[in-house]
C-alpha cells in the first residue's frame, strides 16, 4: 500500500549499522531536501547509536542472550574460554546509605577491625602468590597495605562516624571523596588508581556489612568479571581454574592487567557494554588479543573458538619443541630476536623463551608501581635483577619515557598532565636531576656485568642527543670518582619521531646503534592515535608510507654502518617480521609470549623468500596490497601444528584492518 519510498543507510566508521527508510502511502518524487534531511539524520543516528553501545544503553534495548561482542583494550594477551564469575562488591560506594550509628565507639572498633581484616586478606594472597610473581608485582599488595594504613582515610572515617554515620557509610563517604580527587584529573593512569581506591573502600564496606564473599571460587575454568577488579579479588579463585580476567574500569597500565601479564591470564580491561552483572554465570571468550569478550555464543562460534584456543595449545606444544633452538632461516641465515619487558617476571620469561635478549625494557613500567619516583637504589636494584637474569645476553634499557599517553601521577607537573611535546627525552633533559638519578642506577647495575645497552626515546635532533650523552658522561664520571668500577655502555637512539628519519648519518656518528619504535612512528607518520584502537587497527602498518619509511631508516643507518632493530609491536606478529627481516633489520624485539612463533615462522622460509616479501612490500601501492601481501606472507610462515583457524595463516596485523566479523552484530 505504499507508493514511495526513501531509504539511506545509517553508517559509523564505515560500517553499516542499519538502514533509515520512509515510506508514504501517496505517489510522490522524495526531493532532494527530503534527502538531505534524512542523510543528516542517518549520520546522527549512526553516532548515537555507537555511543549508545560504548556506555550500555544499548543493551536495553537489545536482547540480554543475544550473541554479542564487548569490547575493551587488550589488559594481557592470550585466547581462553570459561565461565563468568563476576564479583560482586557491595555496589557502588555511593549507593551505601547513611545511617544513624547506634553506638560511636562500637562502630569505631567495627572499622577498625574491617580494616585489619582486608589487610590480613591482602597478606594471605600475597604469601599464596610470592612464588608466581616477582618483587615488584608483589609490591602492589604492599601498595594495598600502604592505602589502608593511611591516616588520613581513617581519620576521615573516623570524624564521619563521630559525627553520628554508621561505619560503612563513613567508610563510602571517606574513601568517595578520596577517589573523586583523582576522577577529577583527565589523566588515566590517576584515574585507575581512583578505581584502586574504591576497590579498596567496597571490600572494607564488605566486611562491615558482612558481605564480602571470602569462599573461594569452585572448581571449572573461571573468568573473573568485575567493574573494578583488584589484585585481591584474583586470590578468590584457584590459579589453575583461573583462564581469565575481564573488568570495566582500568587501562592496560591497572595494577590488575600488570599483575595477569605477569600471570599469564589473558585479560581485557575497559570494556563497554551491557551490565556485567548480566554475563554472571555465562560462559566468556576472552581474547585478550583483540581486546574483546564474546558472550552468549552461539553452538557454531563457540565450536570455532574451542577450535581456536585448542590449535593455539597445539601450537603451543609445538612451539616449546623449538623454544632452544636458534632463529634461523631453512637455508641458515640467522635472525636476532629479542624480547620487550618491563617487569622483572618477564626477564625469566625472555630467557625460556629463547631470546637473544632484552631488546626493550620499558623502564617506565616499574616506576608506575611506586607512588613516587624510585630512588638510585630502588632502581639499581630492579635493573642489577634484570641484568643479572639475562646475563651474557644484553638488556637495552630505555630511560624513562612518559608523557603524552604515558603519565605517572606524581610527575605531574601542577597537576597537569606531562603533554606529548614534553615526552620521552625532553622531559628528562627538562628534569636532569631525575634523568642522572635513573642513568647512575642503570651503570651501577651494571657493575661487575658489562650487557647493558641505554636507549634514548622520542629523539628528534642531534642536539637532544649531545645533551644527553654529556649527562651519561656526568654519570659516568661521578661513579668512577665514587670508585664504583663503571663501563660507559652502548648507547642507541629509539627513531619514532619522524624528525629522527632525516637526522639518521648525523645520530649514527654518536651513537651504536638505533630501534624504530614503530608504535609511535606509525601515529605520527600516518596522523592516528595509538590508543584508538579502531584508528590503530585500520591506519597501522598495512600503509605502504610506513613500510617505506622503515625502508628508509635501514639504508640510512646501514650506509653510517650501525645496527638497526624493531621494537614495536609489528615485530611480533610473525608475518610482519619476515617482511622485516627480508628488508634488511638486523633484529626485532617483542613481547616474550610471542617470540615462538615468531622464531617457528623464521624456521620455516628460506633468505630467498623473506628478500621476495621485502621487494613485494616495497612495490605496494595501497593499504589493501599490503593487507594482501601479509596474507600470504601469513601463510608461507604459518606454524606446524596449528589447524586453519580465523587467526592462523593470516597475519594479526592484516586481519586486525579488516572490519571484525562479530563487532557488527552486536
Ligand atoms: C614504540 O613506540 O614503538 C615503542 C616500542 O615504544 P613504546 O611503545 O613504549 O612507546
Ligand atoms: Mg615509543
Amino acid at each position: 500500500q505504499y507508493r514511495g519510498v526513501l531509504g539511506v543507510p545509517v553508517v559509523h566508521r564505515q560500517k553499516v549499522l542499519g538502514v533509515l527508510l520512509v515510506r508514504q502511502r501517496k505517489a510522490r518524487r522524495f526531493d532532494d531536501a527530503d534527502e538531505a534531511v534524512l542523510t543528516t539524520l542517518g549520520a546522527q543516528l549512526g553516532s548515537a547509536i555507537a555511543h549508545a553501545k560504548a556506555i550500555g544503553e544499548w543493551c536495553r534495548l537489545c536482547r540480554p542472550h543475544r550473541q554479542r561482542t564487548i569490547s575493551g583494550v587488550p589488559g594481557a594477551l592470550g585466547l581462553s574460554m570459561g565461565h563468568a564469575e563476576v564479583i560482586v562488591d557491595g555496589g557502588q560506594l555511593v549507593d551505601i546509605p547513611d545511617r544513624q550509628a547506634s553506638n560511636v565507639q562500637v562502630e569505631v572498633e567495627r572499622l577498625h577491625a574491617a580494616i585489619r581484616a582486608v589487610r590480613d586478606e591482602a597478606s594471605a594472597i600475597r604469601t599464596r602468590f610470592s612464588g608466581q610473581l616477582g618483587e615488584t608485582e608483589l609490591g602492589l599488595f604492599d601498595a594495598y597495605a600502604m592505602l589502608l594504613d593511611s591516616p588520613e582515610l581513617l581519620a576521615a572515617a573516623t570524624t564521619e562516624i563521630q559525627r553520628g554515620n554508621w561505619a560503612a557509610g563513613s567508610v563510602a563517604r571517606a574513601v568517595e571523596e578520596f577517589a573523586k580527587h583523582f576522577d577529577a584529573i583527565p589523566d588515566a593512569y590517576l584515574r585507575e588508581r581512583a578505581a584502586d581506591i574504591r576497590a579498596l573502600g567496597k571490600r572494607i564496606v564488605g566486611h562491615l556489612l558482612d558481605k564480602t564473599d571470602s569462599t573461594t571460587i569452585g572448581d571449572g575454568p573461571i573468568v573473573l568479571v568485575g567493574q573494578c577488579l583488584s589484585v585481591l579479588d584474583i586470590g578468590k579463585v584457584k590459579r589453575a581454574n583461573l583462564v581469565g580476567i575481564v573488568t570495566a574500569e582500568g587501562s592496560a597500565f591497572s595494577h590488575i592487567a600488570i599483575v595477569a601479564r605477569a600471570l599469564g591470564i589473558p585479560a581485557v580491561v575497559g570494556v563497554q557494554g551491557p551490565p556485567l552483572a548480566y554475563l554472571d554465570g555465562h560462559e566468556l571468550v576472552v581474547d585478550g588479543d583483540a581486546g574483546q569478550v564474546h558472550a552468549h555464543l552461539s553452538g557454531a562460534m563457540r565450536a570455532e573458538f574451542a577450535r581456536a584456543i585448542d590449535s593455539r595449545r597445539r601450537e603451543n606444544a609445538s612451539l616449546e619443541s623449538i623454544r632452544h633452538l636458534e632463529a634461523v632461516t631453512a637455508d641458515g641465515q640467522r635472525a636476532t630476536l629479542y624480547v620487550n619487558a618491563g617487569l622483572s617476571a618477564d626477564a625469566e620469561i625472555a630467557v625460556t623463551a629463547g631470546a637473544s635478549g632484552i631488546g626493550l625494557y620499558r623502564s617506565e613500567l616499574p616506576f608506575m608501581l611506586f607512588d613516587r619516583l624510585p630512588s638510585e637504589r630502588e632502581q639499581a636494584q630492579l635493573y642489577r635483577a634484570v641484568l643479572q637474569a639475562m646475563h651474557p645476553l644484553p638488556v637495552t634499557i630505555r630511560v624513562l619515557d612518559i608523557g603524552g599517553d604515558k603519565q605517572l601521577p606524581y610527575l605531574q607537573e601542577r597537576r597537569e598532565p606531562l603533554t606529548r611535546g614534553q615526552r620521552g627525552i625532553r622531559f628528562l633533559l627538562d628534569h636532569p636531576d631525575v634523568f642522572l638519578t635513573q642513568l647512575r642506577a642503570a651503570l651501577r647495575a651494571n657493575e661487575g656485568l658489562g650487557n647493558l645497552r641505554l636507549l634514548l626515546p622520542m629523539i628528534t635532533c642531534v642536539d637532544e642527543l649531545d645533551q644527553s650523552l654529556r649527562l651519561v658522561d656526568q654519570a659516568v664520571e661521578q661513579l668512577e670518582g665514587e670508585g664504583v668500577d663503571v663501563r660507559r655502555p652502548e648507547i642507541g637512539v629509539m627513531i619514532e619521531v619522524p624528525a629522527a628519519i632525516y637526522q639518521i648519518a648525523l645520530l649514527a656518528k654518536k651513537v651504536a646503534f638505533f630501534s624504530v619504535g614503530t608504535n609511535d612512528l606509525a601515529q605520527f607518520l600516518l596522523a592516528t592515535d595509538r590508543d584508538d584502537t579502531s584508528g590503530a587497527a585500520r591506519f597501522g602498518l598495512p600503509h605502504p608510507a610506513l613500510l617505506q619509511a622503515l625502508h628508509r631508516i635501514i639504508e640510512e643507518a646501514h650506509q653510517a654502518g650501525k645496527p638497526v632493530s624493531v621494537c614495536g609491536e609489528i615485530a611480533g606478529d610473525p608475518a610482519v617480521a619476515l617482511v622485516l627481516l627480508g628488508m634488511g633489520f638486523d633484529a626485532l624485539s617483542m613481547g616474550p609470549a610471542v617470540l615462538p612463533r615468531v622464531k617457528a615462522a623464521i624456521r620455516r622460509v628460506d633468505s630467498a623468500s623473506l628478500r621476495n616479501f621485502a621487494d613485494e612490500a616495497l612495490r605496494c601501492q595501497s593499504r589493501a596490497d599490503v593487507e594482501r601481501l601479509l596474507s600470504k606472507v601469513a601463510r608461507t610462515g604459518a606454524v606446524e601444528g596449528a589447524s586453519s583457524t580465523q587467526w592462523e595463516g593470516e597475519s594479526v596485523v592484516a586481519a586486525a584492518a579488516k572490519p571484525h566479523p562479530t563487532a557488527v552484530t552486536n
